[in-house]
């Protein structure tokens, strides 16, 4: 749940009233905003805090961004019991920086935490946490739509010794690497290979938390998958081929039905899929459109989507593409926002979808168009982008 340390302990929570402030002596130049390459570029400070059973959560500290000093013995580093964030700050039109839907990352962080049997603590501190870094770093949030300054809360681990065993010790690492387009070209299709003989998450597994061990046995995956000319992996689970996730985005599928209207489909979260913050806001912007509450940008209002979480399988998508029925397929995740998927790879086959203008479908597009211009402050939706 939404993790406290009240109640449960008499050590101290995360406070962030208790925050100490060292800036860096030789602040780093900012690169030319064009050459930034995803996380490649750490801004000039982080955010550290430890938890020591005995103490508790130790006085928040921002320090120059630097190496941490680890045992190597640590859990994080010989049991991978790491749990990790991904948000992004965006400088609204008005010049203030803001945050899109920050409560459910915390949310997440908290639970990934539970799962791995870390300590708790009280997530609103770390906004505020993340809220200071953010107000001293804001001059590395670029200035450009489109690009945006990436948050990346980490808490590993870091109980000494090697017995397999909860960490009773944790370190809290946030960082900030600003970034640009997911895609250097402009906004292109991705490719993605259906793999189904390696799997991401499985029933009862890990794949609903973001926790670092769901992504490394997905690398060589990758590396084999881009040696065949794809750029990412759609996941399958299951002999009936269930359609999972593609890389770090989870997936959705607009088919036509009978009477005109489209379906817009993602799996259900049933476990092994990340409830990601981005599918969310797509399933209840669609769903706002076909309610009345907005309209999509160049959807038309009569145009209705039926948005449903459900099973869809590789089948599933063999024959709708057979019948003429399958519109489109996106990937949504924070990194890439909304992007196309042009290809989908399977056993030698390529299901290939329709080509569009700039890269990306109607639909995609739409949603694209209409997040990105909340993010950024262009439009107001519910209360989903707040000032830093
Ligand atoms: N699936 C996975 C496996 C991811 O790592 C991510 C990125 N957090 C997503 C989906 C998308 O989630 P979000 O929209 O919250 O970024």
């Amino acid at each position: 749940g939404n993790g406290t340390l009240e109640g449960v302990s008499r050590v101290a929570d995360l406070d962030a009233s208790k925050l100490t402030i060292t800036l860096s002596e030789s602040l780093k130049p900012i690169p030319p905003h064009e050459t930034l390459l995803f996380g490649k570029t750490m801004s000039d400070h982080m955010l550290v805090a430890e938890f020591d059973p005995e103490i508790g959560w130790s006085a928040p500290r921002i320090v120059p961004h630097g190496p941490l000093s680890i045992d190597p013995a640590s859990s994080c580093i010989q049991y991978g019991n790491t749990v990790f964030e991904g948000m992004k700050a965006y400088i609204g039109s008005d010049g203030e920086p803001r945050l899109f839907r920050p409560d459910m990352n915390m949310a997440r962080l908290a639970r990934s935490a539970e799962r791995m049997a870390l300590p708790p603590f009280n997530t609103d501190q770390v906004l505020a946490l993340i809220r200071q870094l953010i107000t001293i770093d804001r001059r590395w949030i670029p200035l450009f739509t489109g690009y945006s300054l990436y948050v990346r809360p980490t808490i590993m681990g870091t109980r000494m010794g090697l017995a397999v065993a909860p960490s009773d010790h944790a370190t809290l690492c946030i960082m900030l690497s600003p970034v640009g387009p997911y895609f250097r070209s402009g906004v292109k299709p991705i490719s993605a290979l259906a793999v189904s003989e390696t799997v991401r998450a499985w029933p009862g597994g890990t794949g609903g938390h973001k926790v670092a061990l769901n992504y490394s046995p997905g690398f060589l995956p990758l590396r084999v998958a881009q040696k065949q000319g794809y750029e990412q992996i759609l996941w399958l689970l299951g002999d009936d081929l269930k359609v999972t996730e593609a890389g770090a985005m989870n997936v959705f599928v607009a088919v036509k039905r009978e009477d005109g209207d489209i379906d817009l489909l993602t799996p259900p979260l049933d476990g092994t899929i990340l409830p990601g913050v981005t599918r969310d806001s797509v399933l209840a912007l669609g769903k706002a459109h076909t309610a009345g509450e907005t309209t999509l940008p160049d959807i038309p209002a009569s145009l209705r989507l039926h948005v449903q979480e459900r099973i869809i399988t590789i089948p599933d998508l063999q024959q709708w593409h057979a019948g003429g029925k399958l519109l489109e397929a996106f990937g949504a995740g924070t990194a890439v926002v909304i992007a196309s998927i042009g290809k989908i790879g399977f056993k030698g086959e390529d299901i290939v979808f329709a080509e569009h203008e700039g890269g990306l479908g109607p639909i995609a597009k739409a949603f694209r168009t209409r997040i990105l211009d909340i993010q950024e402050g262009r439009e107001v939706w519910k209360n989903w982008s707040v000032p830093v």
